[in-house]
């Protein structure tokens, strides 16, 4: 396998990140091995997490989104129904879907750094690398990646302010809402 340049915003995670962790997401959130990527604040937005949980559980979701106004955001998105749409684009356009079962192997790729679990192995998130399901985890991966890994969360993240090209604080939005 060829060795992959270091994730490029990864940093270790603190106490205090997963006390953050536990209010973005109202629970322990497991299995982390580092923050992918920092929200502007300094608040974790992408956590990369093992393969396999401390129970045993397979986990292939293993860069996860976390950043709550972000979360909403992609959530509003998906409600529209964008993930059909961008399913069948991926169908229809072989030079996409190219670039998108590129970004399957380079999840596969950045995932087998931190560990194995068979049962997930040749399962990447978010539905690659044939279809749409879940923007979140396609963001989480794009984030943590950088712009160019893949394309449809590219495509997906420019609707959203504030993301590109560099990832502004906008935790206010939330607390206040
Ligand atoms: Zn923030």
């Amino acid at each position: 396998m060829t060795t992959l340049a270091p994730l490029p915003y990864e940093s270790p995670a603190t106490e205090q990140d997963h006390a953050v962790m536990r209010t973005q997401l109202g629970r322990e959130m497991r299995g982390v091995i580092s923050i992918a990527r920092r929200c502007a604040c300094g608040r974790p937005a992408v956590v990369r997490t093992s393969p396999r949980l401390e129970d045993g559980t397979p986990f292939p979701t293993s860069l996860y989104l976390t950043l709550p106004w972000l979360t909403l955001e992609i959530s509003r998105l998906e409600a529209t129904g964008l993930m059909a749409e961008l399913t069948a684009r991926v169908e229809q356009d072989s030079e996409l879907a190219a670039a998108y079962r590129d970004a399957h192997e380079r999840y596969l790729a950045r995932r087998a750094e931190i560990g194995d679990a068979a049962e997930v192995r040749h399962v990447s998130a978010g539905g690659m690398p044939t279809r749409v399901k879940c923007l979140h985890a396609l963001a989480g991966q794009a984030l943590a990646e950088g712009t160019g890994t893949n394309p449809i969360a590219d495509e997906v993240l420019v609707m959203i302010e504030g993301v590109l090209p560099e990832l502004l604080c906008r935790c206010d939005d939330v607390e206040e809402a």
